[in-house]
């Protein structure tokens, strides 16, 4: 099996009392000669998102597959631009959209527009369904009914989506914000432990999941900048998050 992984935007774990920054891990996994996003950002990665593609030598257009982990909006919104990619989601995900369940549960971060838009894209997937051969659709309900993980067989890696947002939930068994339960969120956590032994979670880094007590991250963070321009004198400051 062929098999390369590139993380294009790394997921921040961080959050305001202004809202959620959805600032979600974007991977690109190059397998037996598929390219296939997992996962897309939201509007303020775009830029960024394009540019690493770029980097990389690729376009829109070179995307076989985008495999979105659940409908939320910062894990969904850039699909519009790659047109001419299959759009993979799972078939309880698709019922959650399509019947307004998410409505039911109070769940507001499901872009409603983006569903009729992208829907005729879609190719429905469940547990087990091979996307490419060594790569397996885990189901991993609990934040959201249909959240699902997509599990590099001979790797070990599980792309986790929002199932796990971070080490730090995951290793404290604290659940993700859940849509649908707890428990559910919680038992998805057990299925990860059994089937994985590297995560990479929606919001954060890359992590190994061989020791129950500490974080084992495989990649360095880079720091985030933010430029703050409340100053009177109009210079602006600037605040790094994760600098060592
Ligand atoms: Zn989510």
């Amino acid at each position: 099996m062929s098999f390369a992984l590139d993380i294009l935007l790394e997921g921040v774990p961080l959050l305001s009392d202004r809202g959620t920054l959805g600032w979600c891990s974007v991977s690109l996994i190059s397998c037996n000669g598929k390219r296939i996003l997992f996962d897309t950002g939201s509007y303020s990665d775009r830029s960024l998102l394009l540019e690493k593609l770029a980097l990389l030598g690729l376009k829109t257009a070179n995307i076989d597959l985008i495999f979105l982990s659940h409908f939320h909006y910062d894990h969904v919104i850039n699909t519009e631009i790659f047109t001419e990619s299959q759009i993979i989601i799972s078939e309880r995900e698709y019922r959650y959209i399509m019947t307004e369940e998410y409505k039911s549960v109070s769940d507001p971060f499901v872009p409603i527009s983006f569903i009729s838009a992208l829907k005729k894209r879609f190719v429905l997937v469940s547990e087990g369904t091979r996307i490419v051969e060594g790569l397996r659709v885990i189901m991993l309900p609990g934040h959201t009914p249909g959240s699902m993980g997509l599990l590099v067989e001979d790797e070990g890696i599980l792309f986790a989506g929002d199932a796990v947002k971070n080490a730090f939930e995951f290793r404290e068994k604290r659940a993700p914000s859940s849509f649908l339960s707890e428990g559910e969120a919680i038992e998805s956590y057990e299925k990860i432990a059994a089937y994985a032994q590297i995560v990479i979670p929606g919001h954060d880094l890359p992590f190994s999941i061989a020791s129950s007590t500490e974080i084992n991250y495989l990649t360095k963070r880079t720091p985030v900048r933010l430029r703050i321009y409340s100053q009177p004198e109009g210079s602006g400051k600037t605040i790094e998050l994760f600098e060592e």
